[in-house]
């Protein structure tokens, strides 16, 4: 309805609500962008292994048929493939499952020390096999926070694996939870959560994008280790209904440091 402005309203605020208005349809653009650049990347993300697949089954059938150690070769690949697809699609779920109970905080009183202790010990092969030495350290007394002990779990696993992953093969990966003051400007004790490596790090222009899903400082880099591209999105969106914060610091040359910050359960503040 256009018609005389009514008394009521100013020509001031009137304009602030066309403003806002125009804002609002800005972001539902942004946000229906945003969904369709996921499930276009998605899509691509599941169509190139499953590409390759179908390119072997029809080189097996055909010109490779009697040939066992091509064949053999071919499944070996085609296994690899497939594993990729599964691990993506398990990401995807995961990723979805998280988003689906963002607006609830999570009730149970977790022990952050025991839950990294614990993923520690299991990524203890996979750092042996890139000769990384992990050191942990963890306080003495126990690190409460109100979580949900699979996804911090979850948490733990993908920054400490991609520090082993992406850091200096041969060298070291320091893993510590310590308690910590007021921080981020909220008053109260917190439990940090760090994680850091002394690998080649992340170029400045990076850092900021990192947590987005699907995006990778280096692409060809991060398929080759098996990465989905959406560990530290599953990260953020973790911590974020965790109410706690996620930094990243890097130079290039000098490692990466990834820091989770949550608020300590059942301390008075
Ligand atoms: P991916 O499955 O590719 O590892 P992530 O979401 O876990 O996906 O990480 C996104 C990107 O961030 C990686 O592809 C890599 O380029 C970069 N990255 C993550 N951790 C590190 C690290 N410790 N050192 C250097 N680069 C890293």
């Amino acid at each position: 309805h256009i018609g005389p402005l009514q008394t009521d309203v100013s020509h001031a605020e009137f304009k602030a609500g066309v403003v806002l208005f125009f804002r609002d349809l800005t972001s539902a653009r942004r946000l229906e962008a945003m969904r369709a650049d996921f499930v276009a990347n998605a899509s691509h993300e599941l169509r190139t292994p499953l590409a390759s697949v179908l390119g072997f089954i029809e080189t097996i059938q055909g010109p490779a048929r009697d040939d066992l150690k091509a064949r053999e070769r071919f499944l070996e690949i085609m296994k690899g493939q497939a594993e990729r697809m599964k691990r993506l699609i398990d990401d995807l779920l995961s990723l979805s499952r998280i988003e689906m109970r963002a607006h609830l905080s999570p009730t149970q009183t977790v022990d952050l020390a025991s839950i990294v202790a614990q993923m520690v010990e299991t990524l203890s092969p996979l750092a042996r096999e890139r000769n990384v030495v992990i050191e942990a350290r963890f306080p003495d007394r126990p690190a409460v926070v109100l979580g949900d002990r699979d996804e911090l779990l979850r948490v733990a696993e993908n920054l400490i694996e991609n520090a082993v992953k992406y850091g200096e093969s041969g060298g070291k990966v320091d893993v510590e939870v310590a308690h910590a003051g007021p921080s981020h400007g909220e008053a109260g004790p917190h439990i940090v959560f760090d994680v850091r490596d002394y690998g080649p790090g992340i170029a400045p222009e990076h850092l900021p994008r990192l947590t987005e899903r699907f995006y990778r400082a280096d692409a060809a880099q991060s398929r080759d280790k098996g990465g989905t591209g959406l560990g530290l999105a599953i990260v953020k969106h973790i911590v974020n209904r965790h109410r706690g914060h996620f930094d990243i610091a890097s130079e290039l040359g000098q490692g990466a440091r990834f820091t989770v910050t949550l608020p300590e359960a059942g301390a008075s503040r």
